[in-house]
């Protein structure tokens, strides 16, 4: 339920409902809206009547809601206002159109540099890499470890590009947020509830992958876990889902896209690459992603994608990838978006 507090209540009056859900078992995330604030009330208690009628009539209670939906604190009924995240200067949930390129994985020094240094030529935001990958099969390639977060962040550093990279296991959290900027949860790791409380309680965003087979409520459902530990810097991805359609690797499910910004806050980028599984899939997607009212997109480029040690298909060429940038931008013109002019050239220093 959400308790809305009145206009003008007073802070020790907000302490005082907060203490009495905290000795009812309950947990009170607080959301501070551009009109009032109101307090999300979750928790595995349920709520009795007699907390609610207790705090229906609290000094500074202007009136209790219900949240209709079973994911809370991730619903618009609790936060009508977008989430917006700040990534290094780069902000996710605005008017912005974010751009997340690079490669599907890290694999050399040179490879990862290369890419680095075209997608933000070509004007990317973010850049994104794995070292550690999932795998569908164990002889792909499992990534570098730690040694390609090293020259990820290395290269991220050098471009002035803040990275995104994912993290696998919640015994790897630390590390790669040691690294990383984001972290990724991989469609194979959307239910993974320990990696998820985990990533909970880190002070970085998440990106999580929407599930290949699961539900837009359940993807919600997943995000709830991020944001009832604390952390509520989560970016929604939808990365496509299983269905009898095999000339795709996923089918890109657009509708998730404006589903999700009728239901939830947080804000939403699409995985054309990993929808389509085909390179020339790629820009028709992103251009119909971007129209449907993404607030950005995740792209894998590759110097040569015939040679990538991962998901080669569905990398772009260089060239390719400046050529999805312009034709991105109309279209996010046209539905009120604009692209951030990150084409700036990379910073003469690297820094440290
Ligand atoms: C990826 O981004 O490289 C990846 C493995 O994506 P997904 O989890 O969507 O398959
Ligand atoms: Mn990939």
């Amino acid at each position: 339920m959400i308790v809305v507090m009145k206009r003008e209540s007073a802070e020790e009056e907000l302490g005082q409902v907060l203490k009495q859900i905290s000795e009812a078992g309950l947990k009170g995330h607080i959301v501070h809206g551009a009109e009032r604030t109101v307090i999300g009330v979750v928790g595995v208690v349920p709520v009795l009547p007699e907390l609610k009628e207790m705090l229906e009539f609290a000094p500074g209670v202007e009136e209790i809601v219900p949240i209709t939906k079973p994911y809370k604190l991730s619903s618009r009924e609790l936060q009508p206002q977008n989430t917006v995240i700040n990534v290094g200067g780069v902000t996710i949930g605005d008017k912005e159109m974010v751009v997340i390129a690079g490669p599907c994985a890290a694999e050399t020094e040179k490879q990862v540099m290369d890419t680095a240094q075209a997608v933000k030529a070509a004007g990317a935001d973010i850049l994104r890499g794995g070292a550690f990958k999932p795998s569908t099969s164990p002889y792909h390639f499992r990534g570098l470890g730690e040694g390609g977060l090293r020259l990820l962040a290395q290269s991220a550093r050098e471009t002035g590009l803040p990275l995104i990279s994912e993290v696998l296991t919640p015994e790897d959290v630390e590390l790669v947020a040691r690294y990383a900027d984001i972290l990724q949860i991989g469609a194979r790791n959307m239910q993974n509830f320990v990696l998820l409380d985990r990533v909970g309680k880190i002070g970085k965003p998440v990106l999580l992958k929407r599930g290949m087979s699961a539900t837009i409520q359940e993807w919600l459902l997943a995000a709830e876990y991020i944001l009832s530990q604390g952390n509520r810097q989560v970016i929604l991805c939808e990365r496509g889902i299983r269905t009898f359609e095999t000339y795709t690797r996923n089918t890109m499910d657009i509708s998730a896209i404006p589903i999700i910004h009728k239901l939830s806050h947080l804000p939403i980028i699409a995985d054309p690459s990993h929808a389509t599984g085909k390179w020339y899939l790629v820009t028709p997607l992103a251009l119909a992603a971007v129209a449907g009212g993404a607030n950005g997109l995740m792209i894998e480029v590759h110097p040569t994608p015939d040679r990538a040690l991962k998901d080669g298909a569905q990398s772009l060429t260089f060239e390719n990838f400046e050529l999805l940038m312009q034709q991105v931008a109309p279209v996010a013109a046209a539905v009120g978006r604009r692209m951030r002019a990150s084409a700036a050239s990379v910073p003469a220093s690297s820094g440290g």
